[in-house]
């Protein structure tokens, strides 16, 4: 399912690479996950963190997905990144964030 591309406005913005980090103290499923826009010419990667809580009512469950565009543009470098688990690496290599849409 693709996302809106925050640089295209194109509903081309596809998750490449994820992988899921263990659960911390307000998140029991963190997933982190390189997204890169498959529009022609446009060239806009960043990456996405989708966060799942299932505390509180047994029917209720929290679901936060937000996109991080990078400095550098490299999706390649970010994905290093989530291989090692750099989570300061990653923060510093954060530009903006913008919601995740999803696009039928
Ligand atoms: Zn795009």
């Amino acid at each position: 399912m693709p996302f809106l591309c925050p640089s295209c406005n194109k509903p081309s913005l596809e998750i490449v690479r994820s992988i899921e980090l263990p659960p911390d103290d307000e998140w029991d499923e963190i997933t982190v996950q390189t997204l890169v826009c498959s529009g022609a010419a446009c060239g806009f990667s960043g990456i996405g963190i989708y966060e799942e809580s299932r505390r509180g009512a047994l029917d209720s469950e929290c679901v936060r997905h937000t996109g991080y565009a990078t400095l550098s543009g490299d999706a390649a470098k970010v994905a290093a990144l989530i291989r090692r688990k750099d989570k300061v690496g990653l923060a510093r290599s954060i530009q903006k964030t913008f919601p995740l849409e999803y696009c039928a």
